[in-house]
């Protein structure tokens, strides 16, 4: 017998022809993860195991627990074994450990060559458990224990305990995208969802030194960290010197235009950079109605400026729905650290709510906005950010 760890893949299983290129990434993704443990990773269609486990298999399921791509895990004992007069003893045996007194025996049989079906196998060790323990009777709505057999080809799966997985698609299945990550709650939680369907992140992040501080950049390094958890262990964190330009605009453009003007130079080196690193879409926390530069005709005088699609996870999220996946995965409190983001400084006082397009072109005459995004496309700071089990943002308070 062995104790293994079994992973359900939910929605995976839908991808029909390109399902080997899933599972593939899902177990090298696995590999990377459990680089440091002792254990060996195998797949067929239906399964992924864990096998081969020699250390903490608690602190293994933990682990498991921030692959996208696993729905459901469970902690199995494995049996080369397929005579049933044995298996229906190996369940009593396990089952005998138990405190119970309503269980339910629930079989799958993936081994169709096996002389008896799923529910002759159910019914037959429901009867055997009945007639050796006492005090015990079946209940197929709501039974304290609830005992599942597997039946495989060369091997039979028992298990009880299901932990749920965080869903989704292995990360890097979808391609690649670059999150536009500020030091606010809504972006590290637009980039942890765009992972979770898959996609593999690079982030981006402007600066305006010395108007901002080094612990606002900081500040974003550890959000990058939590992601890096989710995205395969790093994060490469792209950080682009945005003074000169808001510097230049604050000088030259109409005040009302300011939030406008430089969020469309942001958009331009985003997607210059995106196309530097080879990946297919922008990310960013903006979410309909939250502030002035994200009304809907905002948006679209912002976005005019780029041909990338640009995925905004969070855009039909309340507030308080965002805040509540940022405590989910981590980051809600690093977000609410109180420093400078190049955002907040240089706020006009009435930001226009309603921009024009002509406007803005006309305005993008008063300074040489090329150039300058040029510069900050091919000439910037790369931060390789990786994952790591201590918590370092306690540095920053
Ligand atoms: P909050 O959570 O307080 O709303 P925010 O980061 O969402 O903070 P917004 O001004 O709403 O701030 O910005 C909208 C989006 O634009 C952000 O979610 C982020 O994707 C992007 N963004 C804003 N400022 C920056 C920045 N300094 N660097 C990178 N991306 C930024
Ligand atoms: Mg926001």
């Amino acid at each position: 017998m062995q104790e293994i760890i079994m992973l359900k893949y939910g929605e995976l299983s839908t991808k029909k022809a390109n399902i080997n290129f899933f599972l593939k990434t899902l177990k090298n993704n696995i590999n990377k993860k459990l680089k440091d443990y002792n254990c060996n990773v195998l797949y067929d269609k239906g399964r992924m195991y864990v096998t081969n486990i020699d250390s903490n298999i608690d602190e293994i399921i933990e682990k498991l627990q921030t692959i996208f791509g696993i729905h459901e895990l469970v902690v199995g004992y494995s049996y080369n074994e397929l005579d049933f007069n044995k298996i229906k003893d190996i369940v009593l045996e396990l089952v005998n450990t138990k405190a119970f007194n309503t269980f339910k025996v629930q079989t799958k049989r993936s081994n169709k060559k096996y002389p008896l079906d799923s529910m002759e196998i159910s019914r037959s060790v429901g009867a055997h458990l009945l007639k050796n323990i006492s005090n015990i009777k079946v209940d197929v709505h709501n039974p304290d224990l609830l005992i599942n057999l597997e039946i495989h080809k060369d091997s039979v799966v028992v298990y009880f305990d299901t932990y749920k997985g965080i869903g989704g698609y292995p990360v890097g299945t979808l391609g690649k995208g670059l999150l536009m990550l500020s030091g606010g709650i809504d972006s590290p939680v637009a980039g942890y969802l765009a992972i979770k369907r898959g996609v593999n992140i690079h982030a981006l992040y402007f600066e305006s030194p010395p108007h901002t501080s080094i612990e606002a950049k900081n500040k974003v390094i550890e959000l990058a960290r939590k992601l890096a958890n989710y995205n395969n262990g790093i994060v490469h964190l792209h950080v682009i010197n945005f003074t000169n330009i808001q510097e230049e605009i604050y000088k030259k453009a109409p005040n009302d235009y300011l939030i406008t003007l430089m969020r469309r130079c942001m958009y331009r080196i985003s997607e210059g950079v995106l196309k530097r690193i080879n990946g297919q879409i922008l990310i960013n926390g903006e979410s309909i109605g939250q502030v002035a530069s994200q009304t809907l005709t905002s948006m679209n005088c912002i976005n005019k400026v780029v041909s990338t699609p640009v995925i905004r996870p969070v855009a039909c999220f309340d507030k308080n729905e965002i805040i509540d996946i940022a405590k989910k995965i981590d980051t809600y409190e690093i977000s609410i650290l109180p420093f400078e983001d190049c955002c907040t400084i240089f706020v006009p006082e009435h930001p226009v709510i309603n921009p024009s397009e002509e406007k803005c072109i006309e305005y993008e005459k008063l300074y040489d906005y090329e150039s300058m995004v040029k510069e900050c496309i091919f000439n910037h700071e790369i931060i390789k950010v990786e994952e790591t089990k201590e918590n370092k943002f306690e540095d920053l308070l």
